[in-house]
C-alpha cells in the first residue's frame, strides 16, 4: 500500500468518517483530508442546535431508507451494511455515549456537538489521518489512473484515490469538482423549510403546537400527519418540514407559492363532526360558539378557527345557521391557506440535488464513470428528513467509501 495517496476533499461529517474508517482499516495508509476553511466539522458544531442529533433510533434498513425523499432506494443496501446501531456502537467504542429522545433522535450524553468533533479529531489523529485546513481545492483533473488537484494559492497535489465529500451544493458551482470529472449534477434546491402564509390570525397564534394535524398541498399527492407549530410568519413543525422535504422540487417549481390545506381534526369523519356540531347546538343553545371548543382543540385555536370561519364572537349555538355550520365544519377539516414563501429551518437544513445517484456504485461509493473516484455525504443527490437521518447518510456512505478505498490499496 505504501506510496498510494488517498485524498478526501471536505473535512465535514462524511469526509472525517471516511478518512478514519480508511486509515483504521489500512494502517499506514497515506490518507489526507483537505478542508477549505480554518474550521473542520463546522456543520457538526452547529448541528441540532449545538447538541448534534447524531442519528435516529430506526434499526430496520428498509424503514430507515423511507426517511429519505432522495436516495430512498439507493440507501437500502448501504443501510444493511452500516446503520444507526453501528453508528451508536462506533461512537461507544470511542468513548461517546448517547441517549435517545422519545421521538427517536439520538444525542451525545454531554448534549454538546463538541464531543463528536473531539471524537473525530482524536480518532483521525490516532489513525494517522493528515488534516490540512485552509486547503480549498479549486479544480481537479485526471492524471493517468489518478488525479491532480489544484489548491487555492497555486499548489498542486497528486493522488491515486480521491474522495469528494464537499457537502450540499446550495449553488451548482459547489459541485464543480464532480462535474470536472464527468459527473452530472442534479440542480440544487433547498429542503427542510417552513411555510409563510398571509393569514394574520395565524401569526397571532405563534408558539402554539397542535397535534395531530393532517397537512396537504392541494393539487398534489403531498400529505403528512403529525405536529404543526404556529410561527410569527406561518407554520413550522415536523409535518411542515416533512412536506417541504418530500415536495422540495415541486414547491421550488411553484416558487414557494401554493395552497396548503390543514385538517385540524383528522381523527373525525365529516359525519362525526356534523353530529358533534348538532349536539352542541342542542346542549348549549345559549352559549357563545367561540367559548365551547370541540376536543381536542384548545380554546385559543378553536376561537381563532371559529372567527376565521366567519362566525362572529357574539354568535350563540342556537343562532348558528346551516351555512355557518357548513363554513365552520369546513374550517375545521379543510382550512385553506396561501403559502407565499419559505424560511430555511434554523435547526437543520439540507440541499436536495447533487451528484446523480445512478452514476455511483452504492456498494463502494465509487464512481461508475471515473475509476478511483469516490463520493460520500450530502454532495450526492440524497437527503433525509430531520431527526439525525442526514448525518446517518453521511456516516454510512463515508464508512462504505473508506472501507472500499482501504480494500483496494
Ligand atoms: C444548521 C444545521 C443543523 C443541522 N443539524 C443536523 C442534525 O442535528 N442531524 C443531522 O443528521 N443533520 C443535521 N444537519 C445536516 C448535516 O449537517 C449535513 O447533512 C452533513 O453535515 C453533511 O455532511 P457532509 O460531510 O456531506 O458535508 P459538510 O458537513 O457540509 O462538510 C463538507 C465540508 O467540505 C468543505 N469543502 C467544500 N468544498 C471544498 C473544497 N473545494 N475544498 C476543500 N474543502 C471543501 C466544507 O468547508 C465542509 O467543511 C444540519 C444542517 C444544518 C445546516
Amino acid at each position: 500500500m505504501a506510496g498510494k495517496r488517498i485524498v478526501i476533499v471536505g473535512g465535514g461529517a462524511a469526509g472525517f468518517f471516511a478518512a478514519i474508517t480508511c486509515a483504521e482499516a489500512a494502517p499506514g495508509a497515506d490518507v489526507t483530508i483537505l478542508e477549505k476553511t480554518a474550521r473542520p466539522l463546522s456543520k457538526v458544531k452547529i448541528s441540532g442546535g449545538g447538541r448534534c442529533n447524531v442519528t435516529h433510533a430506526c434499526f430496520d434498513p428498509v424503514e430507515l431508507s423511507g426517511h429519505y425523499p432522495r436516495g430512498e432506494r439507493e440507501l437500502r443496501g448501504p443501510f444493511a451494511a452500516f446503520q444507526p446501531r453501528d453508528t451508536i456502537e462506533w461512537f461507544r467504542r470511542r468513548g461517546v455515549e448517547m441517549y435517545t429522545l422519545p421521538d427517536g433522535c439520538l444525542f451525545p450524553v454531554t448534549d454538546s456537538s463538541q464531543t463528536i468533533i473531539d471524537c473525530f479529531l482524536g480518532a483521525a489523529k490516532a489513525a494517522g489521518v493528515k488534516l490540512r485546513c485552509n486547503a480549498g481545492v479549486e479544480s481537479v483533473a485526471r492524471q493517468g489512473d489518478g488525479f491532480v488537484l489544484q489548491l487555492a494559492g497555486g499548489e498542486t497535489l497528486a493522488c491515486e484515490k480521491l474522495m469528494l465529500a464537499t457537502g450540499g451544493c446550495r449553488v451548482p458551482a459547489m459541485g464543480a469538482l464532480a462535474v470536472q470529472l464527468g459527473h452530472t449534477l442534479i440542480a440544487p434546491v433547498p429542503s427542510l423549510f417552513t411555510f409563510h402564509v398571509d393569514a394574520p390570525w395565524v401569526h397571532e397564534l405563534a408558539g402554539i403546537v397542535v397535534e395531530p394535524v393532517q397537512a396537504e398541498v392541494a393539487g398534489t399527492n403531498l400529505s403528512q400527519t403529525g405536529i404543526v407549530l404556529f410561527t410569527h410568519w406561518g407554520f413550522s413543525g415536523p409535518v411542515i418540514l416533512q412536506l417541504s422535504a418530500w415536495g422540495a422540487r415541486e414547491l421550488a417549481r411553484r416558487e414557494y407559492r401554493f395552497p396548503l390545506v390543514l385538517n385540524w381534526l383528522p381523527g373525525k369523519t365529516p359525519e362525526q363532526l356534523h353530529d358533534e356540531l348538532e349536539a352542541r347546538r342542542a346542549m348549549f343553545p345559549a352559549k357563545y360558539v367561540v367559548n365551547t371548543p370541540i376536543a381536542p382543540l384548545t380554546a385559543r385555536l378553536w376561537q381563532a378557527l371559529v372567527l376565521a370561519a366567519g362566525v362572529g364572537a357574539q354568535t350563540r349555538w342556537a343562532d348558528l345557521s346551516r351555512a355557518m355550520r357548513h363554513n365552520l365544519a369546513r374550517q375545521l377539516v379543510r382550512s385553506e391557506f396561501s403559502v407565499i414563501g419559505k424560511t430555511l429551518n434554523k435547526d437543520e437544513f439540507v440541499t436536495c440535488g447533487g451528484v446523480k445517484l445512478s452514476e455511483v456504485h452504492f456498494k463502494t461509493m465509487q464512481s461508475r464513470l471515473c475509476p478511483n473516484l469516490y463520493f460520500a455525504g450530502e454532495l450526492l443527490d440524497m437527503d433525509g428528513l430531520t431527526g439525525g437521518f442526514n448525518f446517518q447518510a453521511a456516516w454510512t456512505t463515508g464508512w462504505l467509501a473508506g472501507n472500499a478505498m482501504a480494500a483496494e490499496l
